[in-house]
This record gives structure tokens, sequence and C-alpha cells, in this order.
């Protein structure tokens, strides 16, 4: 189990920038983020997002090198403090085998346990 503790995000913005990887996002999501931006549900729908490849849902788009699109040339996230559940409980909630391979933070904390279920 991850020590929320010790873990300490470098802000280096490598989870945001995995090829292929997909951010889903739920009717709630959806509603705060476009409240955040100004826009209505629909219009963020349509312009912001994506169908998932599973085609069970909707996805944040991303970039054609894999980047999320909300992700700033600094690794700052232009939505921080609305962003999906999925990116808010990385890596503590879940975590792929892989993750510490992508996340440095992580594989200096416990990149032995990276995979296992938090
Ligand atoms: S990859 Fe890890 S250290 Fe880098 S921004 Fe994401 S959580 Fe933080």
């Amino acid at each position: 189990m991850l020590d929320e503790a010790e873990f300490r995000c470098l802000g280096c913005g490598a989870c945001c920038r995995i090829k292929d990887g997909i951010v889903r996002v739920g009717d709630g999501e959806i509603a705060r983020i476009a409240a955040f931006l100004g826009m209505d549900e629909n219009s963020f729908i349509e312009r912001e997002c994506e169908i998932a490849p599973d085609r069970k849902g909707l996805m944040l788009r991303s970039t054609e090198d894999g980047a999320c699109v909300w992700l700033t040339t600094s690794n700052r996230c232009r939505i921080n403090q609305v962003k999906p559940d999925q990116c808010r409980t990385f890596p503590f909630s879940w975590r792929n085998p892989d993750s510490g391979e992508v996340c440095p933070a992580l594989a200096r904390v416990c990149g032995s346990v990276a995979g296992e279920k938090g």
C-alpha cells in the first residue's frame, strides 16, 4: 500500500503524457469542468471530449503525442481545481503495474510495489 505521507509529486507531468492513456470523465466531472470553464456541458463534450476506445463513455481529448490537452508547457494542469477523479486519485487509489516506470515519485517511494492495489 502506498504511503500518502511519503509520496511527493515532482510535478513532472509524465502521468499526463502517457501515449494511448485515457482519462475518463463521467457526468459529474463533465458538469464541474464545464462550469469551471464557463461552458455549457454539451459544448464541453463536443469540443473537449471524445468517445473512449471501448465506447463505454467519454474521455478528455489528448494531443497527437498523447499529452492531455489541459497540460501546459510548464507541466501545470489548467483545470487542476476541477480535474477528473482519475487524475485526482493517481497513484493512491489506483495505478497500473508499470506506473513506477512512468512516475518518478512513485518509483522513488515504492517502485517495487508499483501495481499493487492501493
Ligand atoms: S508522473 Fe508522478 S511525479 Fe510526475 S506529475 Fe505525475 S504524479 Fe507527479
